[in-house]
């Protein structure tokens, strides 16, 4: 029997009348028919989350203490977790990825989240102070952090859970209702997270899953609202454009993650092993749909051939679309959408005058699996920096090659985008590593490594990737309001 995947508003789960299908990129199959959440809908939910949060209600989960609030956070995390391998099949059937990615890289890590913004939450103590003076009073102010209300956390499909345990759990954590907007290509993960809301101890309100698309749709209403007090978004850079002006009605507060063009510098000294593994990664893992991943590489001319040599090595031999394979693998792109605008990208190698030394084209299997959405591992060299490969963020499994010379002209090179959000730099001289990474303009670079990251670590980008800082305490902050309550002091000495 076919899946329905129905929208949970204040503790209930309701179906709408429209629905739409949710394909399996790895062969075609439906995976499930979900309810698109309606306007109607959409207000349910957010005037719900409201009066929970800090409406009018006697119980607020906003004005729980942090303990009481933080207990019911880390029993809900519990039975998510009990709940493990429904979430790595949710998002297997989603993506079409193997099972040895979704358990290693989103699965129990992203669950973990909960329990690791609830113990940061309690490293943010109030702050106070005695002053007076300069008109004449005396007096104590102390400052806490109080909801914001209601949060709405649209995510992208690149990495479902994680991404939705990024924003859901620090605006739980700090009192807010969190309003989880899944993409449309990934609604099952966020589905078991609301089953086990439901089971948990969350009252109801504080938690909604919208199911739907963007403009017109649940994501265009629920940013469109007023009584959305802040949006925290994740997706591509002209959505985050979007979503920016919707917010401005109403100076709603937003943290935007954005799209890349993230480029690699491979200097004369660098280990070409450590390369290797970590560019396989950096370009290719998640069949290269993170907005980390490494789409230009610039490379010493005195490696150069080496390097594509041995990239090329790595992108022919990499397994492709073998669910159960244990070790490192690539699955499809998200959807046959995706990949037309990734063959698209792939398609102008050629029409602008470079080449492919790998890959450039749809693989093809000979079953079920060309019903999917799969793309080969590809190098591509001998662009211009202005050719649209180069330029445009691909989001697909995806490199181009090109020489340098010197360490100045490489700093331009890297820093030629409207982009600003990673960068890896590959050498064995420390010091030429931390003389050029302040000089690139991202919020995160890499020395001699991709991706390993304290998810508590500060995340941001530049420009077009991004406005506001996430992770660990600075989502909590973004999660909540500082008050100040000042009290005056009558009389005389101290
Ligand atoms: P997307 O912008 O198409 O969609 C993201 C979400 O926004 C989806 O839930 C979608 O339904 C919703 N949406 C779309 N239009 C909307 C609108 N007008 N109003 C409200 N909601 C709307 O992005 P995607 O294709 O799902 O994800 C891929 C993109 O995400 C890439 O550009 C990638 O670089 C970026 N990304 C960035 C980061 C980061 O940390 N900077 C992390 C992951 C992905």
């Amino acid at each position: 029997m076919t899946k329905e995947l129905k929208n949970f508003i204040a503790g209930e789960w309701r179906a709408s009348g429209h629905t739409f299908e949710k394909r399996s990129p790895f062969d075609g199959t439906l995976v499930a028919m979900v309810h698109e959440a309606n306007e109607d809908m959409v207000n349910d939910a957010i005037i719900a989350g409201h009066d929970i949060s800090i409406g009018s209600q006697s119980k607020l989960w906003g004005a729980l203490s942090l303990k009481e609030r933080l207990a019911i956070i880390h029993n809900f995390a519990d039975k998510l977790l009990a709940r493990v391998d429904d979430l790595v099949e949710a998002d297997v059937a989603d993506t079409g990825r193997s099972y040895w990615q979704a358990r290693t890289f989103d699965g129990a890590r992203a669950v973990r989240l909960f329990k690791a913004y609830a113990d940061t939450a309690l490293t943010m103590e109030d702050r106070s102070s005695q002053f007076g003076g300069e008109l004449g009073f005396k007096g104590m102010w102390h400052t806490s952090r109080r909801p914001k209300g209601v949060i709405a956390c649209i995510c992208p499909w690149n990495v479902p859970l994680l991404m939705a345990a990024m924003k859901v759990a620090p605006a739980l954590v700090m009192g807010n209702a969190a309003i989880l907007k899944p993409s449309e290509e990934t609604p099952s993960s966020a589905s078991v997270l609301a089953e086990v809301v439901k089971e948990s101890n969350i009252p109801d309100g504080a938690f909604a899953l919208l199911h739907g698309f963007g403009h017109g749709s649940a994501g265009g209403f629920l940013t469109a609202h007023p009584k959305v007090d802040a949006i925290t978004f994740t997706g591509e850079s002209s959505t985050g454009s979007a979503i920016m002006k919707s917010a401005a009605n109403g100076l709603r507060e937003v943290s935007l993650e954005l799209g890349g063009k993230n480029a690699a510098i491979v200097f004369e000294d660098a280990t070409m092993d450590h390369v290797a593994e970590g560019m396989r990664r950096s370009s290719f893992f998640n069949c290269g749909q993170i907005c980390f991943c490494t789409e230009r590489a610039y490379v010493h001319r005195s490696r150069f051939e080496e390097y594509v040599d041995r990239m090329s090595d790595v992108a022919n031999s990499i397994v492709i679309g073998d669910k159960g394979y244990d070790g490192f693998n690539i699955g499809p792109l998200i959807s046959r959408e995706h990949r037309q605008k990734v063959k698209g990208l792939l398609d102008t190698v050629c029409e602008d005058g470079g080449e492919f030394v790998a890959g450039g084209s749809i693989p093809e299997f000979g079953d079920e699996r060309d019903n999917g959405a799969f793309i080969q591992p590809s190098i591509a060299l001998g662009l211009s920096e202005d050719a649209r490969f180069v330029k445009n963020e691909v989001f697909g499994p995806v490199i181009h090659v090109a020489p340098f010379d010197d360490e100045e002209e490489v700093i331009a090179l890297v820093n030629d985008t409207e982009y600003g959000l990673a960068t890896s730099i590959w050498t064995e001289n420390n010091s030429r590593a931390h003389r050029v990474a302040p000089r690139i303009r991202v919020g995160h670079a890499w020395i001699n490594s991709w991706q390993i990251r304290d998810l508590l670590s500060p995340l941001t980008g530049a420009g077009a990737s991004g406005i506001g800082e996430q992770g660990g305490r600075l989502s909590l902050e973004f999660s909540s309001l500082p008050q100040t309550v000042t009290t005056r002091i009558f009389g005389e000495g101290q």
